[in-house]
């Protein structure tokens, strides 16, 4: 049975919302001084921790709807992903808000000197479909850390998370503080149009440039996680059976719409065929014979993203995959030979479940080739060999580098997650979340003691002679 036939219709979104009086309200909030609190953030992250496992089934339920992501994917990458960090920002806060004593210089002595994180107000937090809870909560946890007011628009693509995250938050978040507005571009738009003091917007880079125009006018801040076509070479020493597993894990987790899956292979031409064979060996191993019956493997969002991702099937020879169900939203798992470096395939992000595998002759290729784009947001390499794998990494430019995996990185707090160049600006997760919705404000307290006159008009010779050697 496809899952339309077992859920109701997806609810409309009606963009009623007063948009205006909504930011007017979270200002009143904010200026009430009540983010301050640290313990009060603390409870607030505290309580959506417990808002993500007291809602675990009915959160499953709507990822499943919207984007047949199966329970294991909906736990660990959506559930469990925010828990988590909510979690560490609030075992870690009143570490990170602890303002930071730095040297002050003699030329100001005596003095104290501080940078002090202080929240930057009301912010807007726009997300994908792709992962409508991970995308608009983790965010979240940044700017409850922080100590923001924030506005949560989930995406409209995803309407059964949007609308159960609408119903959730007012149950467990402090409304005076964090409001969902659902709704679809129209209501993005109007949203933009508001005094924000900072907008967070994760998509396509398509919406991305409307999104910093129109942060423009107000000169507010972004953080812009947009996408991007994140390559993968696999070289001739690469253990070609993990790295297969890897890969085809990382390209058809969630039907192939991940942002940091890997879009493209670059292989040696030396151990193509081998790469080939493990590929299909893998993607049967996880998926069986026919995909469309696992349990763990998704649908496309919609039904124009299927017939986009149909036609790209086109470019190349299915060595595994190529079947296609429009109605049910289905797009099997596809690897693809034969793609043309300049196939239709090759140009935009495939974000769907198709890999194009190219050979090389020469490291040269795949990193020429690479560097012709704007940088990724992820790069991978697979490889024995240490310089290669450093050569990799020196010579291109990306979000983030992977070596021997796919993925996984993004579930290290440690490090920051963000794209450079076309795939964005900015960086969150675990402590960087709580930068990004930071501003590092510098203070200095200093007396009214030692007001030495060297400083002050009439400047002589003698006197801007020492002032140069104190500064
Ligand atoms: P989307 O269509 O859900 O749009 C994202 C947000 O933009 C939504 O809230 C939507 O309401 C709003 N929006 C849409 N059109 C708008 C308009 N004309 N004006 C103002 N706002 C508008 O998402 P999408 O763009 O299809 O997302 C897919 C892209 O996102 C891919 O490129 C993917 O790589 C990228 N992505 C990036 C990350 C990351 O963390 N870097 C994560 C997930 C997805």
């Amino acid at each position: 049975m496809s899952i339309e036939t077992v859920l109701p219709p997806a609810p409309t979104i009606e963009a009623t919302t007063d948009v205006e009086g909504v930011v007017a309200a979270l200002r009143a909030g904010f200026e009430s001084g009540l983010t301050r609190d640290l313990a009060w953030r603390e409870q607030q992250l505290a309580a959506l921790e417990r808002m993500m496992v007291e809602n675990e089934t009915a959160i499953a339920g709507a990822l499943k709807a919207d984007l047949g992501k199966s329970l294991a994917e909906a736990c660990t990458a959506e559930i469990d992903f925010v828990r988590k960090e909510a979690m560490h920002a609030r075992k870690q806060l009143r570490r990170w808000s602890r303002p930071q004593r730095v040297p002050t210089p003699i030329a100001i002595q005596p003095g104290k000197s501080f940078v002090e994180a202080t929240p930057h107000g009301v912010v807007l937090i726009m997300g994908a479909w792709n992962y409508p809870f991970q995308l608009v909560l983790a965010p979240l946890v940044g700017a409850i850390a922080a100590g923001n007011c924030a506005v949560l628009k989930p995406s409209e693509l995803a309407p059964r998370s949007s609308a159960l995250l609408k119903d959730l938050a007012p149950r467990y978040l402090d409304t005076r503080a964090f409001v969902v507005v659902e709704g679809d571009a129209a209501v993005s738009t109007a949203l933009l149009d508001q005094p924000f003091n900072l907008i967070f917007y994760t998509g396509g880079e398509h919406v991305g440039r409307v999104v910093m125009a129109a942060a423009a006018k107000r000169l507010t801040p972004v953080v812009l996680e947009l996408g991007g076509k994140n390559p993968c070479i696999v070289d001739e020493t690469a253990d070609l059976a993990v790295a297969a597993r890897r890969i085809v894990w990382g390209r058809f987790l969630n039907a192939g719409q991940v942002c940091v899956a890997p879009d493209h292979v670059y292989v040696a031409a030396s151990v193509e065929a081998r790469l080939l064979e493990e590929l299909k060996r893998a993607v049967l191993a996880m998926f069986g014979r026919d995909p469309k019956l696992s349990p763990d493997y998704g649908r496309i969002v919609n039904q124009r993203h299927a017939e986009r991702l149909q036609a790209l099937l086109a470019d190349g020879r299915a060595v595994t995959g190529g079947q296609v169900d429009i109605a049910a939203r289905y797009i099997a798992p596809t690897i693809l030979t034969g793609v043309a470096p300049d196939a239709s395939v090759m140009e935009a992000e495939i974000f769907g479940p198709i890999l194009p595998v190219l050979p090389y002759e020469t490291l040269d290729a795949p990193l020429a080739a690479i560097n012709a784009r704007s940088p990724a947001l992820a790069l991978y390499a697979f490889t024995r060999d240490a310089v290669v794998a450093d050569r990799i990494i020196a010579s291109t430019r990306s979000g983030s580098v992977t070596v021997n995996d796919t993925v996984v990185f993004v579930a290290n707090p440690n490090l920051p997650f963000g794209g450079v160049g076309a795939s964005g600006m900015g960086a969150y997760h675990g402590r960087y979340s709580f930068d990004a919705f930071s501003h590092k404000r510098a203070v200095l307290k200093r007396g009214f003691a030692l007001d030495a006159s060297i400083r002050y008009p009439p400047y002589s010779k003698a006197k801007l002679a020492l002032l140069r050697r104190m500064a």
